[in-house]
């Protein structure tokens, strides 16, 4: 006769706490889960949250202000946090791999882990850009910033921000303005490959943003396609030049190359494709939320947090209807969200079902919106230990 040892805790991975993990860390704290084996992997030991981080650069923030402390918030949640960013997975064997050489083993698992900036693997911009994805590079932008500032050089500083979508014009607005308060002389640049900026907005949004660039002296070049960066100046394709003491790599958003091959199926540009319950579409036991997945019965909703705030309950219920073996919860995505974008002078751009403001309201709205998404996840305390 044969005893049956101790049956094994489901595994529960989370790779990258992104916006919609993060709320699986904090329902594990308001409802602990003892029978579920927890373990979450992340790049670095914090998660800087992306709407603040052009504040951030401003100057309005400080990095504890828009960064999640990980290892206190997984412990909270009751679980394992590795930190060493996730490189593969092999769905047969159910392993995630990390670029320390750790397998991670999982019964189900979540990836939330965003996006890549488009083209980084171009010339000279391992060397001579900053990135802000993952967004942890934020602070290394902060800190490029601060040495310009700093500089004893009369030279006017000089900005190039290559990538003109949302992220890059709030960039692009919160350098102008950071240096302008310490009366840095300035030149800030805006490089764009298309023809337009903001694209995916509307045309009359567009102007508006377009005005506010003008005011800020901060200068648009469109259908300017980067062919090298070097360590003083933009190369263009071409052969034009544009001289920067600092590059930022804000181009448009790539899926993490870990997928390829992986035995998944991934939409055309490679993130993954998912169900309406938030799962791979070919291995019910990957789940995979915000801007990694694609979901295959909505592929055109945009790749931005709001989405993946919304897929956050719905991933838990989910989750945990996995491991109890019952029936998942639907998710729909919204079929439009308020967007609001900081132009960092105390002002912000908003856009909202075809109503546009720039105005103090907006900034005063988004801050609010901002800083309350940050309160509900940084008070975890991890359990007393008796
Ligand atoms: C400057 C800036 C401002 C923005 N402002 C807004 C805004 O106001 N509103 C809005 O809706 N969108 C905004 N966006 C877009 C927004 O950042 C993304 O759409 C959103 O962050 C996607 O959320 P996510 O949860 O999918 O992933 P992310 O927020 O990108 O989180 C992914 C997490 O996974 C980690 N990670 C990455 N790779 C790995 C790996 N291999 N292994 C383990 N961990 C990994 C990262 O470090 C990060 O902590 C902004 C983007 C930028 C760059």
């Amino acid at each position: 006769m044969t005893l049956a040892g101790p049956k094994r805790k489901p595994r529960l991975l989370l790779v990258g706490i992104g916006h919609a993990n993060l709320q699986v860390l904090q329902r594990m704290f308001a409802d602990p889960q003892p029978d579920v084996d927890l373990i979450a992997v992340s790049v670095s030991d914090k998660h800087h949250y992306s709407a603040m981080v052009p504040g951030y650069l401003r100057g309005g923030y400080r990095e504890d202000q828009i960064a999640f402390d990980l290892p206190r918030l997984v412990a909270a949640a009751g679980g394992k946090l590795i930190q060493s960013p996730a490189v593969g997975i092999d769905p047969e064997a159910q392993t995630v791999v990390l670029q320390d050489g750790q397998e991670i083993g999982y019964d189900f698992v979540s990836f939330n882990i965003g996006t890549k900036a488009d083209g980084q693997d171009s010339p000279g911009i391992g060397e001579n850009a900053v990135r802000v994805k993952p967004m942890s590079q934020a602070v290394n932008l902060k800190r490029a910033i601060v040495r310009l500032r700093d500089t004893t050089s009369p030279e006017k500083q000089r900005v190039a921000v290559v990538g003109a979508g949302a992220a890059g014009f709030e960039v692009a607005c919160g350098i102008a303005e950071f240096l302008d308060v310490a009366g840095r002389a300035r030149e800030v640049s805006l490089v764009e490959s298309s023809d337009r900026i903001l694209t995916g907005y509307s045309d009359r949004f567009r102007k508006k943003a377009e005005k506010i660039l003008a005011r800020k002296g901060i200068h648009l070049h469109l259908g300017s396609h980067v062919a090298t960066v070097h360590p003083d100046e933009v190369e263009l394709a071409d052969g034009s030049r544009i001289s920067s003491h600092l590059t930022v790599w804000l181009t448009g958003a790539t899926a993490d190359p870990m997928f390829q091959g992986a035995g998944l199926d991934l939409d055309e540009r490679g993130f993954i494709l998912v169900d309406d319950y938030l799962r791979s579409v070919s291995d019910s036991r990957v789940f995979a939320v915000g801007d990694c997945a694609t979901l295959a019965s909505y592929p055109d909703t945009p790749k931005a947090g709001v989405y993946a705030v919304r897929q956050g309950p719905v991933l838990w219920r989910g989750l945990l209807a996995a491991i109890k073996g019952t029936a998942p919860p639907r998710y729909e995505p919204q079929s439009g969200f308020l967007s609001i974008l900081n132009t960092c002078d105390g002002r912000a751009l908003l856009w909202y079902k075809g109503l546009i403001s720039n105005s103090r309201w907006a900034w005063w709205l988004k801050d609010r919106i901002d800083r309350g998404f940050m309160a509900k996840y940084q008070g975890l305390e991890p359990p007393p230990t008796f």
